[in-house]
């Protein structure tokens, strides 16, 4: 019996009655992270990792939500249910399903690299694995997190000595968390949109240690600003929010910005190689972790990675589902504080 369909709604477990990250509003939800095409308003009930539960709370408010620690199961009606890190953002989760002996997993979205604010990837064993495939054509290689980071704090350090902010266009939740844990602080202050702040805010009251990053409003001294490392939402890029640091200098950090031509398209000097999803290599890495021989490829370049699971001798195919890309910034991320314009 297969434990997951794919369905109108959203991919569903029928013995558990249960939908995972379904994009309709259904009775019961099980949420691999908070990122708004995967989680989104108005289902009947909500079970989720505890890790995430504040950042859940910001996107989604006063949700009915149980909340799950990594590891521990439940039973939903007869099938075990269990949640393991994914490593993608904070609270971000894996769904192990259990019935009759055979075991599913649905990732979610998902990535190997070292991450100091959320849990890092734990390949679970399953006879079939439900992956994404945001970033699954070859050409996607993540350079190593000393050198990226490396190539953010330079850029930082010429323009602070210059002079001149330096402006990050990053996704809010999840991956300028990650940039501010993994820059230099020594080099000038960082100073966070109100959309991230409130991420930010959530990631603390999580127990993420993260370095201080100011509000607009608590700066003092605008000269400071001429220093600051500046990490704001691709949705601000020209607002009058930003056009109040001056003469800048500004960068966009995506899995996209590999792609040479992608920098020019976001109008912006500098493109960072920086995405909280799995590249081609760590793709193929997580789907032998599992020994599944049943794959099941969602979101993103589901075609070419097919066709490379098949070659592999895997029964492969793809899932048709309505998940967004938040690496591509322009989708999703309005949360609170996102209207500091
Ligand atoms: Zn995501
Ligand atoms: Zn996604």
């Amino acid at each position: 019996m297969d434990l997951v369909v794919a369905t109108r709604d959203g991919l569903y477990c029928p013995p558990g009655r249960f939908h995972i990250d379904p994009w309709r509003p259904v009775e019961r939800a099980v949420i691999t992270h908070a990122h708004a095409d995967h989680a989104r308003p108005g289902h009947g009930a909500y079970l989720a990792a505890a890790a995430g539960e504040q950042v859940l709370r910001i996107r989604l408010g006063d949700i009915p939500l149980q909340t799950l620690e990594y590891g521990r199961a439940v039973e939903l009606d007869g099938v075990k249910v269990s949640l393991h890190p994914a490593g993608h953002v904070l609270g971000s989760a894996q769904v192990r399903i259990e019935y009759r002996g055979e075991v599913w997993v649905a990732s979610g979205d998902y990535k190997l690299e070292a991450d100091p604010t959320c849990a890092p990837f734990e390949p679970v064993r399953c006879h079939v694995f439900i992956t994404e495939s945001t970033f699954g054509l070859p050409i996607y290689r993540w350079p190593g997190r000393e050198a990226l980071f490396g190539e953010v704090n330079d850029w930082w350090r010429r323009n602070a000595q210059a002079g001149r902010a330096s402006v990050l266009f990053c996704y809010a939740f999840g991956k300028a968390q990650r940039i501010l844990a993994s820059v230099d602080p020594a080099i000038g202050p960082v100073v966070a949109h109100g959309a991230v702040a409130a991420i930010d805010d959530g990631y603390r009251r999580s127990g993420v240690r993260l370095p201080p990053a100011l509000r607009m409003a608590d700066v003092a001294d605008k000269s400071t600003l001429r220093q600051a490392l500046v990490l704001a939402p691709p949705s601000a890029q020209g607002s009058p929010w930003i056009k109040r640091f001056g003469d800048h200098s500004d960068g966009y950090a995506s899995g996209w910005m590999r792609v040479r031509g992608n920098q020019r398209r976001k109008g912006v000097d500098r493109g960072f190689v920086l995405s909280d999803h799995a590249d081609w290599p760590a793709l193929q890495r997580a789907v032998d972790a599992t020994g599944a021989q049943r794959v099941f490829v969602t979101h993103g370049s589901a075609h070419a990675m097919v066709r490379w699971l098949r070659e592999r001798g895997l029964d492969a195919e793809t899932f048709a589902t309505e998940y967004g890309d938040e690496d591509d910034g322009d989708t999703g991320d309005l949360v609170a504080g996102a209207d500091e314009t």
